[in-house]
Formats: structure tokens, C-alpha cells, sequence
């Protein structure tokens, strides 16, 4: 008999017993919107921009309604016009082609390596296309930042990071986040830290800063926020700069600040659980594992791996059998969008010319959650799946 897994791919963990309190303290006071404050009180939302600043090292920290807003915001920020084209990535989610295509601007999609990074030399080309950048360090994988930095520096490009699957991990030791102008978090469900939904958006820059806290809906009470530049800076944007309210409140936040003190360990324990699935997945023929850069440090929130060159057929049997014994893999190359997945070519709002380079590896691209509620030994279990069934398919191939 073979064996099935029990477990379940969107279970996260509880929300910490000090955030559910701090939400019950909350909504006995009522006051639940950012900017109903006691007296000089700064509020769960003010505090957490201070600590998330703290945490990232960045000067300015903003809580807002979600991951996708904060992209937009930032992109808004920048001064993107409704017709400019901004780069991004080929390999990514809907919200981040979305939020471009929020401001009325137009997408540019940039290659995939097979390490799932951007295709710097494919960025080196298309940089006269664009003067900014929205990377997406899709499913947690980090590009040379340094590489990605002198190539877009030397060509004038701003660079907005998209780090929702990237909180708590750092390129050469520098966070995530902090190499570009500004970097986006989400605190969506399935992220690093659970709000149901919500985002961030960190900047050093005093104006790019000031102007998303106006985007945000401050009104005129901007001086309120957690982390809040010189007036004189509000000064120059107030007048110019739209309120398109996406505030976070302070019942998400209140949930949010006990999971930022523990992030670091929660990092530590997903990356335990990556170990144990890579390790087990490696050496299984026709499968390739995206080996990590020794830069690179990383959240293993998700795992990925590469079935390079299989028929269609093939891969959606190994994810159908893999499926009946309970292991639910997610494939980005599926020709119709999916759940949440779904290639750039399905975006046809956008249309792109096609990458046959990048079209093989997406094709490839196999994708599983690692939620915090599995424990090592199902992480073997899931891993010894997974070998058997791409093994018996791949036999079956007669490769
Ligand atoms: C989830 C996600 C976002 C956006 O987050 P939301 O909070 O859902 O808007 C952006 N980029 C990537 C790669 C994501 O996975």
C-alpha cells in the first residue's frame, strides 16, 4: 500500500496568543481606524510601521490593505504616468502585472533563469524600454542584487522590489527590500506574516515616503504615522498628490506586531522544513532542484523544482498522482490560469512578445507550499511522494 499525506497545503499556524489579545484590546476601544488616537498615542498601525522600519533597517515604514496596493503605491510614488512602460518579471503573480496595469501603465516582462530569477542579461537588453523596474523576487528566489543594481543604475532605472514571498530574507546580507528605492511586502494569508490581508512598504527616500503616506488616505494627519518624514517635505507634495485610501488599521496591525517579533524564528523553522524536502527530492531522475546561491539568504516558505523538457502529459500525470496521495503541487507552465497560478501570456491585457527560452522553463516549473503546521517528518513523507511518482512517470516515459 502506498503512502497518502494527510496534511493540508493552506493550513497556516494560529494567530500568536498576544496578537488575539491585542485584537480583543483593540475592538473593546472601538477604535479601529489608524487615525482615531488618544492624545499623543501612536496606535497599533504607527507602531508597527516603527518596528517594521526597525526590522528592515529603512528610514520609512507604511502599513497598508495589501501587498498589491503597496505596489501600486510605490509605483505612484515613483511618479509612473498612466502609458509608461515598467519592466517585471515574466515569472511572478497576477497582483504584480496588476498593480502596474492599476496605474494605467503598461508591463514589460523580463526572462527566467532556470535558478526562477530574472534573466539579468534579457533585463540588460530591454532597459531602454523602461525607466523602472517592479521586481518580483518570485516564490523567494534572490537574482544577484548586485548584478541587477549596476545594471539598473547604470541605465537610469528605478527599481521598486516586490518582496511578498521575500520578508525576513537578504542578498549578501542586506534585507530584501533595501536594494531598490522601495520594497512592497504583503501580510496576505499565505505570506510570512498572517493578517488576512495587508501590506507594507518601506523607502529611505523622505518624498517617495511622503507621497505614499498621502497615496494611503492620511488625509491631512500624516504627521500621525509611525514613521513620518520632515514637514516641509509634506509641504511640497500635500497639494499634488491624490488620496487613494488603502490605510491599514490597527486590528491587523495589533495581529501583525507579535508575528514581526517572531519572524526570524519562524524563518528558521520553514527553511528546516525546505531542507528536509529538498534533501529528500534530490538525485530523483528527470527532476532538477533550483540549488540556492551561497549569497542568497532565503525563506523556504515554498518550494520549487524543475521537470525541464517533459512532455505536458507527463507533468500533469506526475501532478494528478502526486494529487490522489495527497501532495498538492502547483504547476506554473499550465496552459489555462489556475488557483494562483498562471504564465504571462495568460495576462492579455499586457500582451508580450513570447521568451522561448523563458516559455521552457516556466513549462517546467513545479511549485509546493510549505505551511508552518507540517512538521519534518511530513516533510519526508511529502518528499518520498513526490520521488516515487515523478520516478514512476518519468520510467513510464521511457526516458
Ligand atoms: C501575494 C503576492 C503579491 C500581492 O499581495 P496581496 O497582498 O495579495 O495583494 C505580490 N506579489 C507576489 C509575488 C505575491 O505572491
Amino acid at each position: 500500500m502506498s503512502e497518502i499525506f494527510k496534511g493540508n497545503f493552506t493550513q497556516q499556524e494560529p494567530i500568536p496568543d498576544e496578537g488575539i489579545e491585542a485584537a480583543l484590546e483593540v475592538m473593546r476601544s472601538g477604535r479601529l481606524h489608524r487615525y482615531n488616537l488618544v492624545g499623543d498615542e501612536v496606535g497599533e498601525a504607527g507602531l508597527l510601521e516603527r518596528e517594521f522600519a526597525e526590522y528592515t533597517g529603512a528610514k520609512y515604514a507604511l502599513a497598508v490593505a495589501s501587498g498589491g496596493y503597496a505596489m501600486a503605491t510605490a509605483l505612484r510614488a515613483v511618479g509612473v504616468k498612466p502609458g509608461d512602460r515598467v519592466l517585471t518579471n515574466a515569472f511572478t503573480l497576477a497582483p504584480v502585472p496588476g498593480a502596474i496595469a492599476s496605474v494605467g501603465a503598461v508591463p514589460v516582462f523580463v526572462g527566467v533563469t532556470e535558478s526562477l530569477t530574472i534573466d539579468l542579461d534579457d533585463l540588460g537588453n530591454k532597459v531602454g524600454e523602461a525607466k523602472v523596474l517592479m521586481l518580483s523576487h518570485m516564490r523567494g528566489h534572490l537574482c544577484d542584487m548586485e548584478r541587477l543594481m549596476e545594471i539598473c543604475d547604470g541605465a537610469g532605472i528605478v527599481v521598486i522590489e516586490d518582496c511578498a514571498h521575500t520578508m525576513g530574507a537578504a542578498w549578501k546580507g542586506v534585507p530584501s527590500g533595501r536594494w531598490g528605492v522601495v520594497g512592497c511586502y504583503s501580510t496576505q494569508t499565505y505570506k510570512h506574516m498572517n493578517s488576512g490581508e495587508g501590506g507594507l512598504l518601506v523607502t529611505d527616500d523622505d518624498e517617495i515616503a511622503a507621497r505614499a503616506t498621502i497615496l494611503s488616505g492620511s488625509y491631512m494627519l500624516y504627521g500621525r504615522n509611525g514613521t513620518v518624514p520632515p514637514d516641509e517635505v509634506f509641504e511640497r507634495v500635500k497639494y499634488e498628490t491624490p488620496n487613494v485610501s488603502g490605510r491599514m488599521d490597527h486590528l491587523r496591525a495589533a495581529i501583525l506586531r507579535p508575528q514581526l517579533a517572531k519572524l526570524d524564528a519562524q524563518c528558521t523553522a520553514w527553511n528546516a522544513r525546505y531542507a528536509v524536502v529538498e534533501e529528500g527530492l534530490r538525485g530523483t531522475p528527470g527532476l532538477q532542484i533550483v540549488e540556492r546561491p551561497e549569497s542568497e539568504t532565503f525563506v523556504g516558505s515554498s518550494i520549487q523544482f524543475l521537470l525541464l523538457d517533459w512532455e505536458d502529459s507527463a507533468i500533469g500525470e506526475v501532478v494528478s498522482r502526486c494529487l490522489k496521495r495527497g501532495v498538492e503541487l502547483k504547476w506554473f507552465g499550465g496552459a489555462e490560469p489556475a488557483g494562483f497560478t498562471s504564465r504571462y501570456d495568460s495576462w492579455r491585457y499586457a500582451p508580450s512578445e513570447r521568451m522561448p527560452k523563458s516559455d521552457r522553463i516556466l513549462r517546467g516549473i513545479l511549485d509546493m507550499r510549505l505551511p508552518l503546521t507540517f512538521s519534518l517528518e511530513d516533510c519526508a513523507q511529502i518528499a518520498r511522494i513526490i520521488r516515487a511518482e515523478v520516478g514512476a512517470v518519468y520510467q513510464g516515459q521511457g526516458a
